[in-house]
């Protein structure tokens, strides 16, 4: 039986497409992107071509604000760094406390070793930003708000416009993290005051190891990576040519495909959620389900294990995550879900389920026709879930589904 992948949140399958525009650029349009005679032309000209695919995607005004990298994990630091640097006498930076580790680890290092100061707005019990203590953040010391367009545990979206807008009132710069939202929300940059985005092409079904950040025109920039001049000196090395062009060839597709493909994929995504809830009692929903991304479902099996869940939905052939970092052998409950104060009962039983336009009506009747026994099952073994439930199994009435 093909196996079910509900992970595209951690990876996509590069499009056949997509590759199928990456393979010239390896043996036949292999010159360098800088070079200035006829094999250099070509591939420069497609590197171009690529910048506006993505521009395209973004509603970027210009396609040269968009600077080529190896990921979101670059982009992300490439923002947080030129920031501080172009933002004198500025030295405090505004986040969130369910960043992607790629935001929150550099700025931790940053406090550590140059006593950035960082404010880590907290969210409610849905994922939703603390408005109040955002703006109580934010002063004339700001020097850069970096908050994401949509969680990756949970999918929960953030205004990101309206933070911007805030962000600049006090003098600041504003960064998003939007890594898991291109390509799966409608984005048109020159509409909003971000100043500079990330994005990585394999959350998208492009190629892994390239990414973007954009960096609106005006916005002062100092390069992370040092050397030739390439990406208009915001980007030092030679470009990796067969990955930008997949980049442009995923961009310009997810934008193809944006309309009709999200609503099937939302429409997919809610039935499994909702198949799963009318059959399996003691599950909780986390993050904000009226502004989520369409493709993402993150569900809590209360009094369980999520790492279990996983284990025994691999062996039925289905991939999914918890979201959760594994730490010598302990398994740590997610700091997004520690963030939003889930009741203890369900911390450890979370699991997500990402769905992409790959994914059929069959992956979902696969996955609601395993998960209930799994379940049972592992209650039916599970300490905590047969003490609240007296010792009855399985069955115990659902209090709250
Ligand atoms: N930011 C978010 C929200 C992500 O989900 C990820 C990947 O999981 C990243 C950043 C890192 O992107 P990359 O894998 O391209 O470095």
């Amino acid at each position: 039986m093909r196996p079910v992948y509900f992970d595209n949140n951690a990876t996509t399958r590069t499009d056949p497409a997509v590759v199928e525009a990456m393979l010239p650029f390896f043996t036949e349009h292999f010159g360098n992107a800088s070079s200035t005679h006829a094999f250099g032309e070509r591939v420069g000209e497609a590197v171009k071509a690529a910048r506006k695919q993505l521009q395209a995607l973004l509603g970027a005004a210009f396609d040269h604000e968009i600077v080529f990298t190896s990921g979101g994990t670059e982009a992300d630091n490439a923002a947080i760094l030129s920031a501080l640097e172009t933002q004198e006498g500025r030295d405090e930076v505004v986040t969130t406390t369910v960043e992607h580790p790629a935001v929150l680890t550099l700025l931790a290092h940053l406090e550590k070793t140059r006593g950035l100061k960082v404010h880590l707005v907290g969210v409610d019990g849905r994922g939703r930003l603390d408005m109040d203590a955002f703006t109580a953040a934010l002063s004339p010391r700001t020097a850069l708000v970096t908050v994401m367009w949509a969680n990756n545990e949970t999918g929960t979206l953030f205004p990101v416009d309206h933070l911007a807008q805030l962000a600049h009132e006090a003098g600041a710069l504003f960064h998003t993290d939007a890594v898991q939202a291109v390509g799966k929300v409608a984005i048109d940059l020159k509409a909003t005051a971000i100043d500079m985005l990330s994005l990585s092409g394999h959350k998208l079904h492009g190629p892994k190891g390239i990414g973007a950040l954009y960096v609106r025109k005006g916005v002062k920039f100092r390069p992370l990576v040092r050397g030739g001049h390439q990406e208009r000196g915001r980007r030092g090395g030679t470009e990796n040519v067969p990955a930008i062009i997949g980049l442009g060839a995923a961009a310009e597709l997810a934008q193809a495909h944006m309309a009709d493909e999200l609503t099937r994929v939302k429409a997919l995504r809610d039935r499994l959620e909702q198949g799963i809830l009318q059959q399996i009692s003691h599950t909780l929903v986390n993050g904000d389900s009226d502004n989520r991304l369409p493709n993402t479902a993150n569900i809590a099996f209360e009094y369980l294990d999520g790492e279990a869940v996983l284990t025994n939905l691999n062996r039925a052939g289905i991939a999914a995550s918890t979201g959760s970092a594994c730490t010598s052998g302990s398994t740590e409950p997610s700091h997004v879900l520690k963030a939003m104060n889930l009741p203890v009962t369900a911390l450890h039983g979370a699991v997500r389920l990402s769905l992409s336009r790959e994914n059929s009506g069959e992956d979902v009747d696969r996955a609601l026709a395993v998960l209930p026994e799994i379940i049972d099952r592992l209650r039916a073994m599970s300490p905590a879930w047969l003490a609240r439930s007296g010792g009855q199994g399985a069955q115990g009435v659902p209090d709250h589904v």
